[in-house]
């Protein structure tokens, strides 16, 4: 389908500067219609054929510019449940872009230029969203030593406790990459995503920009977010004994219980960059504006890259309890 202008027929496409929809031939913003595809993959507007990958489910018309949501991609059991909507614009992220790469490395002329920029596409990358209910159970022999001195003696006095903690804690939406293509360690830097801002699909925030679907199931992703709810538990249990000299004898079980899922989008603006006979992929978050990639080999070092941290967990974490045991 395409959305179509009711002014001037023009295509009609979400600009995330405005948070409105916006045609691109009169530059309205009142009123636009749907208009389904009659034969899949074929340009509602010029009727060419349109090079959809198998997992494509929406993108741009190569013969006349349209943007073009697959109908039968955003339905049924691909229907989105949830969507984080573009906020940075494609200009915006260009200038990040240059923020980051461009002024603190001398790179070739061509980077960034605006001919080369012209093929940064914007683009809705499905994710899994998995909520848990966990319960953990830690215990441990901690020891809190103390020392000073009288007289001409040095005292040292380590007590031992038995540590016991139980924590609740409710995960929200803990996100997983669906996509084959997208490489999960730069999805992984590309959060934090404010997961405050999701909001209830609507294809309209998918007019202008190529999106996919999952290509991978719910189940196969499972163990993915289950290992960011054990670091998310480790972490958890460490704030909560951080007051003892040593702990040993450690042991912790956390139950981790599936309560719900989403399928969601989240927006990533791709540049791809051809430099001496090697692509360089480069990544803006499409709405906090955060920049991933690696600068040309021969230019030296890789920038950008920064260490996976836990903030999008506890962005993830609602409702959370503590049920602290006794020393
Ligand atoms: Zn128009
Ligand atoms: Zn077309």
């Amino acid at each position: 389908m395409i959305y179509r202008c009711v002014n001037c027929g023009g295509n009609v496409v979400y600009e995330p500067q405005v948070k409105k929809m916006k045609c691109l031939s009169c530059g309205g913003n009142e009123c636009q219609e749907e208009q389904p595809s009659q034969t899949p993959d074929i340009c509602v507007n010029c009727g060419a054929q349109i090079p959809f990958k198998k997992f494509d489910s929406a993108g741009r018309c190569p013969a006349c510019g349209t943007y073009i949501i697959r109908d039968h991609m955003v339905a049924n059991q691909y229907k989105p449940d949830l969507i984080i909507p573009f906020k940075i614009s494609k200009r915006e992220a260009e200038n990040r872009l240059k923020d980051e790469f461009g002024k603190k490395l001398f790179l070739p002329g061509s980077f960034l230029s605006e001919k080369t920029l012209e093929g940064m596409r914007g683009v809705y990358v499905p994710f899994w969203m998995y909520d848990y209910n966990t319960n953990i159970n830690y215990s441990a022999i901690g020891t809190k030593v103390r020392t000073w001195t009288s007289g001409n003696r040095r005292y040292t006095e380590t007590s031992y406790f038995n540590v016991y903690r139980q924590i609740h804690v409710n995960y929200d939406g803990i996100p997983v990459d669906a996509s084959i293509e997208m490489d999960d360690a730069v999805m992984d830097l590309m959060e934090p995503y404010d997961y405050g801002q999701i909001l209830s699909h609507d294809n309209k925030f998918i007019s202008g920009f190529d999106s996919e679907t999952y290509n991978m199931s719910l189940g196969e992703l499972e163990p993915r977010a289950i290992r960011k709810v054990d670091r998310s538990n480790r972490e958890w249990i460490a704030q909560h004994t951080s007051g003892y000299t040593t702990l040993t004898k450690e042991n912790m079980n956390a139950d981790n219980r599936n309560v719900g899922n989403r399928f969601a989008l989240l927006p990533v603006w791709v540049y791809e960059y051809r430099y001496k006979g090697e692509n360089y992929k480069f990544y803006v978050n499409g709405e906090t504006g955060k920049c991933v990639g690696k600068a040309p080999r021969s230019m030296g070092k890789a920038v950008g890259f920064t260490a996976l941290l836990f903030g999008s967990l506890m962005l993830g974490l609602d409702g959370l309890a503590l049920v602290l045991g006794v020393l």
